[in-house]
């Protein structure tokens, strides 16, 4: 394995493995403080690619004035002995002024999906991640690239971007990996104490009780938000940012979910001082009545 630091070096790299040897190559960007939901995504990396590049760098584009950019968990140590169980090749730890070099001045931003959700709550939060991937493609050139699930809307800007911008790279989404009290795992978790971390499985349960509210035949958006909303107020140390219901697809806010595609409910709480989100995808009823009826 070998930690590159350097834009220019990992560009000739990655050009000598696609051009001279014709190996496919599979990106998995993250913040490092690498966890099992990150490790998903470097498994699948592995299983599908020749080589595998995962990228560490927290990038200051994408978090606002007041955020935790400065705190966020930073250990490329142990970040490099757990990814030497899966073979990776490369690891790219660029510096912020490799990325965001004296004078940088272009910036990407992807209209309409960026201005919702995270994108209200964490103005320019997508500005940053669009540019930090633009950048990462475009040095390393991926045949994928790896995401996960429990960043809904990322996944959809990434995807979005690659479409509008031709980027030669194909996006692969996995599902969010939890701990068995249902909490999302984040690099963020760590900032929890005992008792925040147990008060935090309150986010996915609020949104196992939207969705058996759905299965038991509520349409309704603002009564299905109401689901959440109750639920999470019972956990005193939660405070609930927000809960959307929208188009799987399209992130539309919606308000009677439709019976023939997905629904994305996505909500962001606070734990103390902590902010995770979380979110699921909702199954069009018919498509399920349909696959329980074959079954
Ligand atoms: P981050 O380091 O938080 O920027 O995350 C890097 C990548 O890992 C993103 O594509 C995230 O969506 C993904 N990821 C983070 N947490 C999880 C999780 N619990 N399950 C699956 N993927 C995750």
């Amino acid at each position: 394995m070998e930690i590159i630091n350097r834009r220019q070096r990992m560009s000739s790299v990655a050009r000598k493995l696609r051009r001279e040897q014709d190996q496919t190559i599979g990106l998995v960007p993250t913040m490092g403080a690498l966890h099992e939901g990150h490790l998903s995504l470097v498994r699948e990396a592995r299983r599908m690619c020749d080589v595998v590049v995962v990228s560490v760098f927290v990038n200051p584009a994408q978090f606002g004035p007041g955020e935790d950019f400065e705190r966020y968990p930073r250990d490329l140590t142990q970040d490099t002995t757990k990814l030497s169980d899966y073979n990776v090749e490369y690891i790219f730890a660029p510096s912020v002024e490799e990325i965001y070099p004296k004078g940088f001045s272009t910036y990407v931003t992807v209209e309409g999906l960026s201005n919702q959700l995270e994108g209200v709550a964490r103005p320019g939060h997508f500005r940053g991640v669009a540019t930090v991937l633009t950048i990462l493609f475009n040095t390393v050139r991926p045949d994928f690239a790896f995401f996960g699930q429990k960043d809904a809307q990322q996944t959809m800007v990434v995807k979005r971007l690659v479409r509008d911008l031709a980027l030669d790279t194909e996006i692969v989404v996995l599902p969010t990996v939890r701990e068995e009290s249902g909490l999302a795992l984040s690099s963020r978790n760590a900032y929890l104490d005992g008792r925040e971390r147990r008060a935090a499985s309150v986010l996915y349960r609020a949104l196992m009780y939207a969705r058996e509210a759905h299965d038991d035949g509520e349409r309704s958006a603002r009564r299905l938000a109401e689901v959440v909303r109750t639920q999470v107020e019972v956990e005193p140390r939660a405070q609930l940012e927000y809960v959307s219901i929208a188009d799987a697809e399209t992130m539309e806010r919606l308000d009677k979910l439709p019976d023939d595609r997905p629904t994305l409910i996505a909500i962001a709480v606070r734990i103390g001082r902590t902010r995770l989100i979380d979110n699921i995808v909702i199954q069009p009823a018919r498509q399920k009545t349909r696959a329980t009826v074959e079954a």
